[in-house]
């Protein structure tokens, strides 16, 4: 039977948070900028990162570069810091080897969350994506689940899985996109929430180990 994973892609299957950090440093000390710079600029893409974020970052820092050029400069150094890493990469093609479709349903701009798919090796992983730019909704929102699993060659009315670190975007959402959940806390505690995941693991590898223990035919509690 044709089983289905949607996985989170930011602080899921990589680690967005070092990129932005790392970016951050370099990008500051490239422009000359003052060394408090670095967090203002984790600070200004953390949340959301999209070409209208670095008008933002031109203008605070008079920067001669046009926003449309810092934005690609930034897509490419985001893609080439991120890596996932080879056991995930590794357990999602046992994912696909046993039957699973695995697809990523990830909120962002569509050019740097591909370039991101692609730099990582994630696109010959996966049989689908949804990037919520490309639907103009964001997860929590229904349809960035549906795109993802139509994009997988499957429906949501078949169940599934939903793998992410967001409590709100990837477990509330997932949860209520008819999903079983797994949360990756990344240090944090469960939030104050209606319903907690069905799981919870510290990071994708565990995620996959766990897809592949059960028969997921049945409903697990932590
Ligand atoms: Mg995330």
């Amino acid at each position: 039977m044709q089983r289905l994973v949607l996985f989170d892609l930011d602080n899921t299957l990589i680690d967005r948070n070092g990129a932005i950090h790392d970016w951050a440093v370099q990008f500051a000390a490239r422009h000359s900028l003052a060394d408090h710079a670095a967090t203002q600029l984790v600070e200004l893409v953390q949340e959301r990162a999209f070409p209208v974020t670095f008008e933002t970052i031109r203008a605070q820092y008079r920067l001669q570069l046009s926003a449309k050029s810092l934005w690609r400069q930034y897509c490419s150094d985001i893609a080439a810091a991120v890596r996932c890493p080879e056991r995930v990469l590794a357990g999602l093609d046992v994912l696909r080897a046993t039957g699973w479709r695995v697809g990523v349903a990830t909120n962002g701009a569509t050019d740097i969350q591909n370039a991101k798919l692609q730099a990582t090796g994630l696109i010959d992983r996966i049989d689908g994506v949804c990037v919520s730019e490309s639907v103009g909704a964001r997860k929590p929102a229904h349809a960035v689940f549906e795109t993802a699993a139509v994009a997988c060659g499957s429906l949501l009315s078949r169940g599934g899985w939903m793998v992410g670190d967001n409590p709100e975007t990837d477990i509330d959402g997932g949860r209520r996109a008819g999903l079983r959940t797994i949360w990756i806390p990344n240090g944090r505690a469960w939030p104050n929430r209606p319903a907690a995941p069905d799981h919870c693991v510290p990071d994708a590898e565990a995620a996959i180990a766990l897809l592949l223990a059960n028969d997921c035919s049945r409903s697990v509690t932590t």
